[in-house]
């Protein structure tokens, strides 16, 4: 019979947040598949925990997976753990998972700690509709695109950051969504010095000109608000007259009276006011 992958969230940051069942199926899978074996020694010392370990990590994903589902199809079970946190979820696990349920290997993926959640929920932002980004692409290109369609987002924005990109990533927030926006920066969470500070992108740069960020952060962004959206998107058309708004739509081969039925929607006016205007 096949083996089972076992996806296994660790601890954030707090030993005691290992759940009995992960510390149970840790200690009785046949192998340990960890993104950094040395770091997971403290783990299984503190559990006590005897199971061979082999690495899994960003660069070995594809490759590794290969082999790991070959034992799996063995009969043999194994346990995914990363550095911290639910494997799959801004970690290498993805690719595994995939490939075995391509192969179909069962996978069971075993609830607990995720900075993301935990962030989320201390936030004391909307919780009802959110959405998580992890970390910004490096690449230039796809971070602006990404930022872009954030300009438009309504619900809750969750972004994890290293501390030394904390201040540059404020940066472009600021300028994308501007300084009143809402943030909260959580920071080292269910750690000795956990803290969520409660703010706007404006101030949270500010914070930071005279000391450095330290530790891990989750950025918990509020979403943009309706009105705010509609007010912005009015001010886009107020720097063309109306004659110019009326041409964009006229040449897209709108009639008069669909163009002009347009520019009162985008600049939040009447018709009869765009007719006006015009006359
Ligand atoms: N898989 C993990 C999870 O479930 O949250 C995330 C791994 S990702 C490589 C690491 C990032 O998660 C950090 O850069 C930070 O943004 C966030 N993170 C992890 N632990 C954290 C903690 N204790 N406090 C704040 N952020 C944390």
């Amino acid at each position: 019979m096949a083996g089972v992958l076992y996806l296994c969230p660790t601890p954030i940051g707090n030993l005691k947040d290992a759940s009995e069942r992960v510390i149970e199926t840790l200690s009785s899978v046949d192998l340990i598949a960890a993104e950094d074996t040395r770091n997971s020694l403290k783990l299984m010392n503190a559990f006590d925990i005897h199971v061979p370990m082999t690495s899994y990590h960003e660069y070995n994903k594809t490759q590794k997976a290969i082999t790991l589902i070959e034992k799996l199809k063995e009969g043999t079970n194994i346990a995914l753990i990363t550095d911290a946190g639910t494997p799959a979820i801004s970690d290498p696990g993805e690719v595994l998972v995939d490939m075995c349920i391509e192969e179909g290997i069962k996978v069971t993926s075993l609830p607990g700690p995720c900075a993301c959640i935990v962030a989320l929920t201390l936030s004391g932002l909307s919780s009802r509709r959110f959405c998580f980004e992890g970390f910004l692409p490096s690449d230039k290109k796809e971070r602006n695109a990404v930022l872009e369609e954030l300009k438009i987002e309504h619900r809750t924005v969750i972004l994890y950051e290293a501390p030394h990109h904390l201040v540059n990533t404020l940066s472009q927030l600021r300028d994308t969504l501007g300084e009143d926006r809402r943030i909260v920066l959580c920071r080292e969470l269910t750690k000795k010095f956990e803290e969520a500070v409660r703010t706007t992108i404006g101030e949270a740069i500010a914070m930071y000109e005279d000391k450095e960020p330290r530790g891990e952060y989750v950025l918990v962004v509020e979403g943009i608000d309706r009105k705010e959206e509609e007010e912005s998107r009015k001010n886009d058309w107020v720097s063309i007259d109306i004659e110019s708004h009326m041409k964009i739509y006229t040449d897209k081969g709108m009639d008069k009276k669909e163009a002009m039925k347009a520019v009162a929607k985008d600049r939040g006016i009447s018709k009869s006011e765009v007719y006006k205007a015009l006359l």
